[in-house]
């Protein structure tokens, strides 16, 4: 399996990082070996001073399919969850100024933890959801999915002209304002529609 990243789809978070709105999709990927599985806690990596939290909304891929067009986009799929894109953003940032690649910064071991999976349904539409991320138990991030710059099914669109979508991939939607920093003892919680769905300690 793969897992395939949206950066900047959200205006409020593009601007915090002081980022330009894009015009079509940024991605990234991330390696099978980054998955940490629910209630698994991230042990904070020796090579960084700075990793951050990014709370994404996580679509899990349930066919396989390249060149899907967005009008069919949504039968690729069916059960979401939350997810962390841990960052380590001092290393992103030395990254970017050099103009070298991200994913020593963003692929490592356990950046793409994930919580319990959830099927979608006539009451969770994935294109009208609430989600929040609690920091030891204070709200850090606030987000809707209606802000996404580009929804999910423009997403798998044009992700699937690059990559054959398969069964199991996931795909980390974004992160909205509120990014920061973790330190060891800290304790991550991912509410979806007020529902727990994330639980990440860093140890
Ligand atoms: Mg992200």
């Amino acid at each position: 399996m793969k897992i395939i990243c949206i950066g900047r789809n959200y205006a409020d978070h593009a601007k915090e990082l002081k980022n330009d709105l894009p015009t079509e999709p940024v991605i990234f990927m991330k390696p099978k070996s980054a998955l940490l599985l629910p209630e698994k806690p991230i042990y904070y990596p020796e090579f960084t001073k700075d990793l951050h939290f990014e709370c994404e909304v996580v679509v899990k891929i349930d066919k396989n399919g390249t060149h899907v067009q967005e009008k069919f986009a949504n039968k690729y799929y069916s059960e979401i969850t939350l997810g962390i894109d841990f960052t380590a953003r001092d290393i992103q940032r030395e990254q970017q100024k050099k103009g070298l690649p991200w994913e020593i910064a963003k692929a490592f071991n356990g950046s793409a933890a994930v919580g319990n999976f959830v099927p979608l349904s006539d009451t969770l539409n994935i294109d009208d959801l609430d989600f929040q991320l609690k920091l030891n138990d204070s709200v850090v991030q606030d987000g809707h999915t209606r802000d996404m710059i580009f929804n999910i099914d423009k997403i798998i669109a044009y992700a699937s002209q690059f990559f054959t979508l398969n069964i199991g991939d996931l795909i980390f939607t974004g992160t909205p304002a509120g990014v920061g920093p973790v330190k060891i003892g800290d304790k991550l919680e991912g509410y979806l529609q007020g529902n727990k769905v994330l639980d990440v300690d860093v140890k």
